[in-house]
């Protein structure tokens, strides 16, 4: 990898970048990283496990609360009275928006719909029920539509407008508001993945491990932009694999460009000198051949991963997100897109609590 247009930095150096940047501390700190020693040893590649879902603050983490560690920390010196976001009623993102709200003292607005609202609303379960015990205020959403179909949605532009109504409604009222969109990818969030990707060079590192690739699982574009400009900065050489789980083709609410402008935002907010547009596209290895048949529903190869990780490795993986995520790697070693013996990390971004959401969506997850 040469004709680099920024210096690199160490790892050491990249924290320095943060120290004038809000924070409010909602992680345990380092979030495990570990071999998966029996998986490694079936598929014959090096496989180690990101633990991005036991953070904390609760047992039931994700990928969110990092970024809301920025987000929060922004939004309590702005003396936030209220946070609005959106999504469906099993929303990762609502619930941990949720928890970090109550943590910091903020009150939490969640608009939330999907298709079997009914059901759903008169018996709560997964991180529906987590989020009425957080004690959030709900409000349904009228006749929605499954959030896969957010692209481009005349019913969730509604919702969105509905959340802007609500918002200014309050500040009519002389309280100041934060409108989160969609898993929690807000702006102030993105430079929080950058430590992630530190994080796990670190500690990788420390085991004496030269890690060939990141795989991990794309949704909203929060966590990518981070990881493609801490390589950039970093100048490593390690290979970004992104397995999604929604689309990103044009005119889709999240887009190659979009993700492009973020990551151009976390230099500008880091306050180093941006690569070129071509240096951060070739960081974009966006794969749609696993999200298969939607957004939040399961496919054979994902479920068996997700047993597969259960019976070997004694890990609880989600259908839709790391299952799918993690069916894409083990994809590409079959097919020798990840040759033997390369040293590879998935990260576990959460979506445990998707388990416990609906037993019609887990029931070949069993005998
Ligand atoms: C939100 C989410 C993702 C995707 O992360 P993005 O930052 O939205 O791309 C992956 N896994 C889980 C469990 C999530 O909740």
């Amino acid at each position: 990898m040469t004709n680099k247009t920024v210096n690199t930095f160490t790892l050491d150096e990249l924290e320095k970048l943060f120290i004038n940047i809000p924070r409010k501390k909602l992680l345990f700190g380092p979030t495990p990283f570990h071999k998966l020693e029996n998986i490694s040893k079936d598929y014959e590649v090096d496989i180690f496990m990101k633990r991005e879902e036991v953070g904390g603050p609760s047992n039931f983490g994700g990928n969110k609360i990092r970024k809301l560690e920025f987000i929060m920390g922004q939004a309590i010196e702005d003396k936030t009275d209220y946070i609005i976001t959106y999504g469906a009623y099993q929303s990762n993102s609502a619930m941990q928006i949720a928890t970090a709200c109550n943590i910091c003292g903020i009150k939490p607005i969640l608009f939330l719909g999907d298709t079997k609202a009914q059901r759903i609303i008169e018996e709560p379960t997964g991180n529906l029920f987590l989020s009425r015990m957080l004690d959030a205020e709900i409000i349904n959403v009228d006749k929605p539509e499954p959030v896969d179909s957010l692209d481009l949605n005349p019913l969730w532009n509604k919702v969105i407008n509905e959340c802007h109504k609500k918002k200014e409604e309050l500040e009519s009222k002389g309280y100041k508001v934060l409108f989160l969109p969609v898993g929690s990818t807000h702006e102030y969030g993105f430079v929080s993945d950058v430590l992630m990707f530190k994080e796990l060079l670190e500690q990788s590192e420390k085991e004496g491990v030269e890690l060939d690739y990141i795989f991990h699982t794309n949704g909203s574009g929060g966590t990518l932009p981070g990881m493609i400009a801490a390589k950039l900065m970093t100048g490593l050489n390690i290979k970004l694999r992104s397995i999604n789980v929604r689309t990103w083709k044009e005119g889709s609410l999240i887009t190659k460009k979009i993700c492009l402008e973020r990551v151009k935002y976390i230099f500008d907010r880091l306050i180093v000198p941006c690569p070129s547009d071509e240096e951060i596209y070739a960081e974009m290895n966006i794969d749609e051949n696993y999200m298969h048949p939607g957004y939040g529903i399961p496919n054979p190869a994902a479920e068996d991963v997700i047993r597969e990780l259960a019976c070997k490795e004694g890990l609880f993986v989600d259908y839709t997100y790391s299952g799918k995520g993690f069916s894409g790697l083990k994809d590409y070693i079959q097919k020798g897109l990840v040759p033997k013996n390369s040293k590879v990390v998935f990260i576990h971004t959460g979506g445990v609590v998707a388990l416990f959401s609906d037993p019609a969506m887990v029931k070949n997850l069993y005998k």
